[in-house]
């Protein structure tokens, strides 16, 4: 069962993470909790290249295909292999965040987004995608407090305007209504606990028995 959290900055995607693997443990399953961009050797070296802005001066579409090609090691080397194996895995951000990221606020053309996508997902594709939905003033109002604390840098994609977040959060909803089977929405602004529970319910049917 292969399962991606997606949605703004500050959603609580990591938490939940977190909270959903516990919970999966518990009854015995085998879990891999993995992260985008990033997740195996090769993706990390791209990852820091990422979010360190350093592919920034070489343009978006440069970007969307490193995105791509962190995408592409994740899945064969950690992803594909540990869905054989019959884990559970779970991984904070996939392709949804490209759609998003790259294509609606980066601007870039849908083919050229969905061509990167075909081939870094090579036939992995999600069987449910949870989707964390809040204002994009309280997330990033989270990410701030976040990257206040000791061990964390703002990254350059926190900086960005509060219209560009709303746009991105539109842009998740809009993913979630145009493919129903494989998204759920969840409300990220209520307590953790509540959307913990959310979320185990709407994994539990999915679940081997
Ligand atoms: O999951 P997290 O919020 O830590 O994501 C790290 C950063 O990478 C985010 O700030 C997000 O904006 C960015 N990102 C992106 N395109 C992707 C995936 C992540 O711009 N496809």
């Amino acid at each position: 069962l292969f399962v991606t959290f997606e949605g703004g900055e500050g959603a609580g995607k990591s938490t939940q993470i977190q909270l959903l693997a516990q919970a999966l443990r518990a009854r015995g399953m085998t879990v891999l909790t993995t992260r985008e961009p990033g997740g195996s050797k090769g993706a990390e070296a791209v990852r820091h290249v990422l979010l360190s802005g350093a592919a920034e001066p070489y343009g978006i579409r440069m970007e969307a295909i490193l995105f791509a090609a962190a995408r592409s090691d994740h899945v064969e080397q950690v992803i594909r292999p540990a869905l054989a194996a019959g884990s559970v895995v779970l991984c904070d951000r996939f392709m949804d965040s490209s759609r998003v990221y790259q294509g609606i606020t980066g601007n870039l053309e849908q083919p050229f987004i969905e061509a990167l996508e075909r081939v870094a997902v090579n036939g992995v594709m999600p069987d449910c995608t949870v989707i964390f939905d809040l204002p994009a003033a309280i997330g990033l109002e989270r990410a701030r407090k976040r990257a206040a604390g000791p061990n964390e840098q703002p990254d350059r994609f926190e900086k960005e305007e509060l219209q560009t977040h709303e746009k991105r959060r539109e842009a998740f909803l809009d993913i979630a209504e145009r493919e129903p089977l494989r998204c759920r929405v969840v409300d990220a602004t209520r307590t953790q606990e509540t959307i913990a529970a959310d979320v185990l319910a709407i994994i539990e049917p999915l679940l081997p028995i």
